[in-house]
This record gives structure tokens, C-alpha cells and sequence, in this order.
């Protein structure tokens, strides 16, 4: 039996931050009806073992080719999208979601602020879903920590002249394919040869576009750089099972410059490294002018801020326009025990 005003989900992409995910969903009375996932070692499996959860959820995990019957088949009102970071690969899970005048929103980096990397896919998504009043988005960790609560700091100054942030995050922590991604393990020659000279933007070029988006700043340059970590001694990567003798690269700064006719600068940076011993994760903020306020996170539990940003996110994408529509449109996301569709006819 449907609760009142609950909120139905598809998942799409269950792997490690879609279980943190579907335990989320299910512990803020959420109904999970369908779970997509192409993995092999997930297909068929209830998602409650996946993700073990202790107990069965009763709706198994259906390969991509089933995506259309899984739509079909449910009345879910939200899709949750924790498949990739590039609108490339989100393009055709967004599209099948607004097809069926289901709202949708991705912890995918570039979804956060897309509208000048990928415009004519944004522009075909949010026609689409706006002829079948839906809400498509993007979310996750910078949601909060690089966009509302900067903006929110931002209220308290009288004069911006600057802002900075930065994320530090360990390459151990996660798969072989982001170390190599960042360059660890690499000759300096080697990065300068091929990172640094990559045409595709950083996760936090959006970023930018986000922050001078709300801020209503008018973008002047925005410029990337790639800059090489090296340690003064060994580093050794788990990941990549190898040591990184000193003078080689651990892994990399992005960052991203942006000037505004306005005034301000913003400068971003995503430091992704082995780290050398003593290192944590970390982010900071600074808002430098009249005052100048600055603000450091130590160890944020990353991942877990991502799922759980973008699950309290689901009451305000249902009642967000439709169309695409990034979240510096919209108000923070609100925490709440139990998460409910208060647009939704009561039903029982
Ligand atoms: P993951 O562990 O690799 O999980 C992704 C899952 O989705 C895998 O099971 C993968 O299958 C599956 N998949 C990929 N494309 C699919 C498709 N078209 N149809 C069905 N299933 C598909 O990755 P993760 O750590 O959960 O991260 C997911 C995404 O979120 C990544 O792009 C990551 O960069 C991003 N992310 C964003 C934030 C943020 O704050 N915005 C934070 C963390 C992660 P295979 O294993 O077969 O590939």
C-alpha cells in the first residue's frame, strides 16, 4: 500500500554511492520501485543484498536493456541517477526519466552547472522535460559544500572581493582509474606531456559557473590549470600498488580561475593525491573582503554527504518548475527524518 504523499524512486546505478543511496531512501520512508544497474555481479538480485541492508527490499536489481519497462511498469516520481560524472553518459538516463514525466536528479559532477560544456544536450533535456512537467538536476557534494553554504557565508559579508575553495581528497580511497586519471605514479614529463594538456574541463569548472550563476557575477575568463603534486620523500599508493619515488607526481591540483566583469575572482581547486603520511581529507572555503571569513572542514565523510544531499534533495526537485534546472535556483536542501511529496494527491 502507498503512504500518504510517499515519494516513489527508481535508482539508476547501484553501485558504491547508490547503496549508500537505496539505505538512505529506505530509512526516510521513501518506496524504492525499480533499481537499474548494468553490473553483472548486481542484475537480478534483490537490492536489499546488495546492499546489505539486512533485509530483502523485494525489487531486484534490471539491467539498462529492461530501463523502459522498469519506467513503464511503476508510478515512481523520482529517479536517482548514480551512474557517471559526464552529460554524455547521463544524457540518455535523463532523457528516458523526462519521457516518462519523471524527475530526475545525478550526483554526476558535470550535471551540477552543465549549461555551457553541454548545451544543446541541456537545451534538448530541458525542452523535454519541461513538455512533460518534470524537474531535471544535478547534486551531491558540491550542492552544499562548494555552492549553498559558500553563497550562505557570502550573506554575512559586506564586500566580496575573492572567493576560494578547496577539496583535498585521498586517490587511495578510491579506484585504480582516478589515480591514473590524476596523473599518480607518472614522470613529471609525463603530466606535463598528458594532464596538464587534457581539453576536458575539471569536476570544479562547474562549480564556478554555478557560484557566479548565484551570485549573478558575469563570467569575464575562466581558465584551468593541471599543476603536478610531488612529495619530498617515497609515497606509497595502495591503488596502485606501487611506490611514488620522490620527484614523481602523486597526483593533481585542478584549478579553475574565474574572472568576472564585476570584480570578483573565483578560484576553485580539487586536490586529488596519495597522500604522504599525516594527510587528511579537507575543504575550505574563504570569502576574502570586508570581512574576509573563511571556513575548514576536516575529514568530511564525503560520499556519504553526497547520497544524503541529494536524497534530502527529492521533496524540492518534485516541486521545482520543470525543466532543467540547476540548484542554484533553488533554496538549500532541507533535512528532514522523513522525506514526503507534498505535491502528490493523498492516495491509499
Ligand atoms: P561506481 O561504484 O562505479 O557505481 C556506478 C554504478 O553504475 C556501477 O555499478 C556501474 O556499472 C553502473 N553504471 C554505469 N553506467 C550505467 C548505465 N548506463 N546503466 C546502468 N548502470 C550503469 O561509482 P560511484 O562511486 O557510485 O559513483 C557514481 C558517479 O557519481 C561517478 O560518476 C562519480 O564520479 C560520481 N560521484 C559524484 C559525487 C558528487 O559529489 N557529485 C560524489 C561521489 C561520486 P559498472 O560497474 O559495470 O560500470
Amino acid at each position: 500500500m502507498i503512504k500518504e504523499h510517499q515519494i516513489e524512486a527508481i535508482l539508476w546505478g547501484c553501485g558504491m554511492m547508490g547503496q549508500i543511496v537505496v539505505r538512505y531512501l529506505h530509512e526516510k520512508g521513501i518506496k524504492l520501485v525499480g533499481v537499474i544497474d548494468r553490473n553483472e555481479s548486481r542484475v537480478g538480485k534483490d537490492v536489499g543484498e546488495v546492499c546489505a541492508i539486512g533485509q530483502n527490499l523485494g525489487v531486484s536489481v534490471r539491467p539498462p536493456e529492461e530501463a523502459e519497462q522498469v519506467f513503464e511498469e511503476t508510478q515512481a516520481n523520482v529517479c536517482i541517477i548514480c551512474t557517471r560524472s559526464t552529460i554524455a553518459d547521463l544524457y540518455d538516463l535523463f532523457e528516458m526519466a523526462a519521457r516518462h514525466g519523471v524527475n530526475a536528479i545525478t550526483i554526476g559532477e558535470e550535471a551540477f552547472y552543465p549549461h555551457t560544456t553541454s548545451p544543446d544536450r541541456i537545451q534538448k533535456l530541458d525542452r523535454l522535460a519541461t513538455e512533460n512537467n518534470c524537474t531535471l538536476t544535478g547534486s551531491g557534494f558540491q550542492d552544499v559544500f562548494c555552492g549553498h553554504l559558500v553563497a550562505t557565508i557570502a550573506g554575512a559579508a559586506h564586500r566580496i572581493d575573492r572567493i576560494e575553495v578547496m577539496t583535498r581528497y585521498n586517490l587511495d580511497d578510491y579506484g585504480r582509474s582516478l589515480a591514473e586519471h590524476h596523473g599518480a605514479g607518472m614522470t613529471v614529463e609525463a603530466f606535463e606531456q598528458t594532464v596538464a594538456t587534457q581539453d576536458t574541463p575539471p569536476f570544479n569548472w562547474h562549480v564556478n559557473e554555478w557560484l557566479c550563476a548565484r551570485f549573478g557575477w558575469t563570467i569575464r575568463t575562466q581558465k584551468t590549470a593541471f599543476v603536478p603534486t610531488i612529495e619530498t620523500e617515497t609515497v606509497r599508493s595502495t591503488c596502485l600498488e606501487l611506490d611514488i619515488p620522490t620527484g614523481s607526481v602523486t597526483g593533481m591540483r585542478a584549478i579553475v580561475t574565474t574572472e568576472t566583469q564585476e570584480g570578483p575572482v573565483v578560484e576553485t581547486q580539487i586536490v586529488g593525491k596519495v597522500y604522504a603520511p599525516g594527510e587528511e581529507d579537507l575543504h575550505e572555503c574563504t570569502i576574502a573582503g570586508e570581512p574576509t571569513i573563511s571556513l575548514t572542514l576536516r575529514q568530511p565523510a564525503t560520499p556519504e554527504l553526497t547520497c544524503a544531499t541529494a536524497v534530502n534533495r527529492l521533496p524540492q526537485l518534485i516541486a521545482a518548475p520543470a525543466g532543467f534546472q540547476t540548484t542554484d535556483r533553488m533554496p538549500p536542501p532541507d533535512y528532514s527524518p522523513v522525506a514526503f511529496d507534498r505535491t502528490r494527491p493523498l492516495r491509499v
